[in-house]
């Protein structure tokens, strides 16, 4: 097997089947990395017939015998930590608590979650039903493996995101090519290095390296397509994917609202803005990105949130405890958050601190609080995806909701109050997949709640019983155990005994049961 280091040698010598490659650099310092090869579709065809012949032992394994390699990939991944965190860091720009937390544990944690659970969420599921027409059959849903699973991953979190949704496709019993971002692959090469150590079969996970045209020639190729990104680069997948009726699950982008009211803790409300909006250099789909606090508490809430962010220390990230913000990871989002920033001023909004791009070597943006900011502004509608909080000041709970409810996005959202019960109240009326009271986020390290966006965030589910039956088709049995020779409506058809059918279907279906009579 050869490890990434050799893989680039040979990249770098031979390139792509045509020869092509493409660069990977360290966005903290400018320096380059490595070349890899730019795969075209014939490369990703032969990638897809490898992982398809290699899918039917692999399905055929028992779910114990596939949880025991995920179990020996979680123990390579603790054992091989620095060198994996240090991958994330060199190719992402991001700090080591972001690699190592969300990147090197949170898979960690996933590869023991799908080992436990693939079992229970895809058991057969013995069905009793409603229709008297069926009495005495036995009825059963099954899941079985799609086949191959292409999975398209960004570059914020370039384990997690990418390697991360392999997991429980591949506990389901598919086999995997794996495509990751041109901008951090070299995670994704590593991960597959690291499950061929934990013994899994030859050709059941491939890397796919390359840019999008890779991407867009692998939903050709497999039976159904996991992808992470931009809604942009979503919608065309999804464009693609129908011309194939291929599935599709998406993970798409967010615009998170956050709502303080006035009873709330606005220590923990201000700590948690700034964590989950300055996290991952604000890289994060469902971080922080606009808050709305209620009037009275709006100035002491703005003053602790200026006051945590100007503490924060930006730059190359080094050991545990070196800086708090990374880098930018992709070069092009710099001019996206300072279009949002630009805009947001010439509508009359406040910069309290930060608002560029901050100095070299690398490439960095100072966090940045914003005031006076409303709905006219793309800073409040469009992902920044960057370290940028705009806060607005709200009238009372009924106006935060309206605004927070004010977006074509719907992934993540939160509410701070010490009012519990009202807190869920509003929780429940945000128009999100996901919603928190007194927390954000973290409701993402409970893999046992789906994850999933409403409007342009995306389809399916992350997470849950639905993140892993979603990588199945699932096929309906019906075994007829006693079987008269003939069903009562089948041919030919005589008077008496359709009249028969017809009162006890009247009988059936005649009528309002009791309870709902009178609503
Ligand atoms: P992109 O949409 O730009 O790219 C995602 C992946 O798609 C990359 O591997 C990319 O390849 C590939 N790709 C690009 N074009 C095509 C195409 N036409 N067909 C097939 N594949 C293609 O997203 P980013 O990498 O910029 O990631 C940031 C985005 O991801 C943000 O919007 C963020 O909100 C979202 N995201 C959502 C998450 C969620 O769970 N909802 C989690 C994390 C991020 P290449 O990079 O080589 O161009």
């Amino acid at each position: 097997m050869a490890t990434v280091e050799q893989k680039s040698v040979e990249a770098t010598q031979n390139g792509g089947a045509d020869g092509r490659t493409f660069a990977v650099d360290n966005p903290a310092t400018g320096e380059h990395i490595i070349r890899l090869p730019d795969m075209d579709a014939g490369r990703v065809r032969e990638l897809v017939a490898r992982a398809r012949e290699a899918q039917k032992a692999w399905a055929e394994q028992s779910f114990d015998d596939r949880a025991a390699v995920m179990y020996r990939a979680r123990q390579w991944m603790v054992d091989n930590r620095e060198r994996i965190a240090k991958t994330v860091m060199e190719e992402n720009g991001k700090t080591r608590e972001d690699a190592m937390l969300a990147d090197v544990f949170t898979t960690a944690d996933a590869l023991g979650f799908w080992a436990k659970k693939a079992s229970v969420y895809l058991a057969d599921e013995r069905v009793r039903s409603h229709s008297p027409f069926v009495i005495g059959r036995k009825l059963i849903v099954r899941y079985r493996p799609r086949g191959v699973v292409g999975v398209i991953g960004p570059w914020n979190y370039p384990i997690a995101n990418c390697f991360g949704d392999a997991i429980p496709a591949l506990m389901a019993g598919n086999s995997v090519v794996l495509k990751p971002s041109e901008v951090t692959p070299i995670s994704s090469l590593l991960m597959e290095e690291g499950m061929r150590a934990a013994g899994l079969p030859e050709d059941v996970m491939l890397v796919a390296t390359g840019t999008g045209e890779t991407g867009a020639a692998l939903i050709d190729e497999v039976d159904m397509v996991m992808f992470t990104g931009s809604t942009r680069t979503g919608k065309k997948i999804m464009g693609r994917a129908s011309e194939t009726l291929t599935p599709v699950s998406l993970e798409l982008g967010g615009k998170d609202p956050m709502i303080v009211l006035r009873d709330a803790d606005l220590e923990r409300a201000a700590n948690t803005a700034v964590y989950w909006g300055m996290a991952n250099g604000g890289q994060i789909c469902m971080s922080v990105e606009r808050v709305y606090v209620e009037e009275p508490v709006y100035d002491e809430f703005v003053a602790k949130v200026i006051e945590k962010t100007r503490a924060l220390r930006q730059g190359k990230p080094e050991g545990p405890g070196s800086v708090e913000v990374g880098a930018v990871t992709f070069a092009p989002q710099v001019e996206i958050i300072e279009r949002h920033i630009r805009d947001a001023v010439d509508k009359g909004a406040q910069v309290q601190l930060g608002g560029k791009v901050a100095d070299g070597p690398g490439r960095y943006f100072q966090p940045t609080v914003l005031t006076d900011v409303d709905h006219s502004m793309q800073i409040m509608t469009e992902e920044t995806f960057g370290p940028t909080l705009p806060i607005m000041k709200v009238r009372d709970e009924h106006e935060a909701l309206r605004y927070a409810n004010d977006s074509r996005y719907g992934l993540n959202s939160s509410v701070f109050t010490r009012d519990l019960e009202k807190g869920e109240r509003i929780a429940r009326q945000l128009t999100a997949g996901s919603a928190c009271v007194n927390d954000a986020v973290m409701n993402y390290a409970a893999t046992e709640l789906p994850f999933g966006g409403t409007g342009e965030s995306g389809i399916g589910y992350r997470h849950g019983a639905a993140g892993i039956q979603k990588y199945c088709e699932v096929q309906a049995l019906m075994v007829t155990r006693f079987a008269p020779k003939k069903d009562t409506f089948m041919f030919p058809y005589a008077p008496a005994r359709s009249r028969l059918v017809e009162r006890l279907s009247v009988l059936l279906y005649g009528r309002v049961p009791r309870k709902y009579r009178d609503r």
